[in-house]
């Protein structure tokens, strides 16, 4: 596509896009100009005037017969290649709409407040393509300088509407951005008015990247997380290494196992054949030197899943050696996770790559494309109460990927929730195809999301999509949770598991504990969490005045604590619980233990909680243990074990807990 603003309007003016009057003029001759309506703006084209403006080369506020000086006085500082006259359109509000073609995702929209102050407010927003009318709306709703478009310096509203259909002109169904020809562009400034919109720059963007088309391929996974036998490639005779660790995993879950060994007839008491083509398994592992590995894995034939543990391919710059390592894959009919990754690990399918027993078989997956990180939250979330059904690391992800097995896990029948663990997403676009389709709960955690892209710093849009951005595009238009901690990772997937499977009814959250700042705090870490706490009905005050509760706010401050009634949390939260969605309790841990050891009133208050899920499964409580490390060993344990036979997920801290609520969002609501 040609560079010069002019040739970019006209394609865009041909595909609806609202562009000014205007003729180009090559010869100083502007007798063209004369059927434009004044006042006029003359800008001046040619290689290397990319930024007009601060090269002079813009003129605004001419009549007709002020071109030629104008144009004299550009000529001899520029030397351009010719000259643009347009009609100047009124002031408004100045936007920026752009068009980026991500290297991961796609096409993806950026719209904000434009002109030359663009760079300075930052205030844009992003989704990727194709938007609905709806995302149209929301981005210009989510900009701080959203009031703009209410009035300008007093004077009548922006014609929205107008707006959004220039959004959806170019990122709706059918927009620019299916016309690749076009690559990526940027309008900034487009002037919305009252009476509309108008793109009066246009610019096409230099770069390229634009994603294949998405592999899609159906594969049946459930022999990776449920294989009926099991072969360790790698596990040496006389020096003990990963795969004779391996070996000792596999026999402590009891799956049947099989060695391969070039020489040996059993490795560490375990049978072995010399080559996969002997094995008759579901899923073998390989952990020999990256060298070696395709050798291993061409003779996998009639072995539906190989797991390549051994790294120093495309992660130690070697790609050569991964390309090679996939060949052999696909020649062996053979699927491949890794490499460079753990494996997988199912407590009901004797999967495991963790040493130290397995835990109970459960309902929450997870996709990692790091095999430690798996295996810290398999330990971490399993200490506190997830129990797992699939857990699966994918390293370099050569060719099975995050969106496969996403799409898989949506519709496993062992699988309520999934957790993704992310640093690269290779199919992008994909894995965010596989998000929106998902229709269980999903959390993301992203590693490596603050670098910025290496987008070339031409354009405003290039230098406002960064990776963070675009991921939180991908959540909010998926409607997964992002989260940035493996803490809130393993937090929210507790939430889900514990709420996942119920039907609430009510909108609201409510928060409820004892007075102090701890209350005040609380309604903070909510609105830092994007929960909003709404005011108690008033229809329900009297109620609460019955129980003795004065304090009417939400938070709502009661008296709870050793000295409190065990009891008054439920029959709050029966005064009130009709209206909401989700309800948080908080206890202060070490008041039950100031005066003596009240271990009793605390455990009785977690099972008035207890009775009050169980009285409302409509709604989904959440318990917070504030300062928990202050309680004597062994107690929180009972408390957490009390809550969870109830369903009810405990955090150690209101910010844990407000994003994990903030996670389970409307997921359930009927
Ligand atoms: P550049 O971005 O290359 O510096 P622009 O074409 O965006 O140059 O022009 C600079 C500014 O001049 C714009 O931000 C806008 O405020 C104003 N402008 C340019 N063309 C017009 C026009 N046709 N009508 C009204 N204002 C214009
Ligand atoms: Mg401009």
């Amino acid at each position: 596509m040609s560079a010069y603003e002019h040739e970019v309007k006209a394609l865009l003016a041909a595909a609806g896009v609202p562009v000014p009057r205007g003729v180009v003029v090559r010869d100083l001759d502007f007798g063209a100009a004369r059927e434009l309506n004044e006042p006029l703006v003359l800008k001046a084209f040619g290689p290397g005037l990319v930024h007009k403006s601060e090269a002079g080369a813009v003129a605004l506020g001419l009549r007709f017969a002020d071109l030629e000086a104008a144009a004299a006085g550009m000529e001899a500082r520029l030397e351009p290649a010719g000259f643009l006259v347009e009609e100047q359109a009124a002031a408004g509000v100045e936007l920026i709409v752009g068009l980026v073609r991500d290297p991961a995702f796609g096409p993806v929209l950026l719209a904000g407040l434009g002109g030359v102050w663009t760079e300075a407010l930052r205030d844009t927003a992003l989704r990727l393509c194709p938007i609905a009318e709806g995302d149209a709306r929301r981005m210009l709703a989510s900009l701080r300088g959203a009031g703009l478009l209410d009035g300008w310096r007093g004077g009548p509203p922006v014609d929205v509407d107008a707006v959004v259909k220039l959004l959806m002109t170019v990122g709706g169904p059918g927009g620019l951005w299916e016309r690749l020809e076009l690559g990526e562009f940027e309008l900034n400034p487009v002037i919305a008015g009252p009476a509309g919109v108008i793109a009066v720059d246009a610019r096409h963007l230099p770069g390229e990247a634009s994603p294949g088309e998405p592999v899609t391929r159906a594969t049946d996974f459930l022999p990776l997380f449920e294989p009926g036998a099991v072969a360790v490639a790698g596990a040496s005779t006389s020096r003990p290494n990963f795969g004779n660790m391996f070996l000792g995993f596999y026999r402590a879950a009891g799956v049947p196992l099989v060695a391969v060994h070039p020489t040996a007839a059993e490795v560490a008491g375990v049978p072995a054949v010399p080559s996969l083509a002997a094995a008759e398994v579901d899923y073998a592992l390989v952990a020999v030197p990256a060298e070696r590995c395709a050798e291993v894995v061409r003779q996998a034939r009639g072995v539906p899943f190989v797991q390549v543990m051994s790294g120093g391919f495309g992660e130690a710059g070697r790609p050569e050696l991964e390309e090679e390592l996939v060949a052999a894959a696909r020649a062996a009919g053979t699927r491949l996770l890794g490499p460079n990754c753990m494996g997988v690990y199912s407590p009901k399918g004797r999967q495991t790559f963790v040493g130290g027993g397995m835990g109970p078989a459960g309902t929450v997956a997870l996709i990692s494309q790091s095999g430690g990180l798996a295996g810290e939250v398999i330990k971490v979330g399993e200490r506190r109460g997830l129990a797992f059904s699939r857990v699966v690391t994918v390293g370099n992800a050569a060719d099975v990927t995050p969106a496969e097995l996403l799409r898989w896990l949506a519709h496993d029948s062992e699988t309520r929730a999934v957790g993704l663990y992310l640093e690269d997403p290779r199919d992008g676009r994909e894995l965010y195809a596989a998000l929106r389709d998902a229709e269980l709960p999903v959390v993301l955690l992203v590693g490596g999301r603050t670098g910025q892209g290496q987008r070339a710093a031409a354009s405003h849009t290039g230098g406002m999509v960064s990776d963070r951005r675009i991921w939180e595009a991908v959540a909010e238009q998926a409607g997964a949770a992002l989260v940035s901690t493996q803490d809130d990772l393993i937090g929210v997937l507790a939430f889900f598991q514990a709420h996942g499977s119920r039907v609430t009814s009510g909108d609201g959250v409510l928060v409820v504990g004892p007075s102090g700042g701890a209350s005040v705090l609380a309604a903070d870490a909510f609105d830092l969490a994007g929960v909003r706490l709404d005011a108690l009905p008033g229809d329900r005050l009297d109620a609460l005045r019955g129980l003795g509760v004065v304090a009417a706010g939400n938070p709502l401050e009661v008296p709870v604590g050793p000295l409190g009634r065990a009891g008054l949390v439920a029959e709050v939260i029966d005064a009130l619980a009709g209206p909401y969605r989700d309800v948080v309790a908080h206890v202060n841990v070490p008041a039950f233990f100031t005066y003596g050891d009240r271990t009793e009133p605390l455990y009785a208050y977690t099972r008035a909680l207890a009775g009050a899920q169980a009285a409302r499964p409509g709604i989904r409580v959440t318990l917070v243990t504030r300062n928990g490390e202050c309680a004597p060993p062994g107690v929180e344990d009972e408390v957490r074990r009390i809550a969870a036979a109830a369903g009810i997920p405990v955090y150690r801290t209101m910010e844990a807990a407000a994003v994990a609520v903030a996670a389970g969002g409307r997921h359930g609501t009927a």
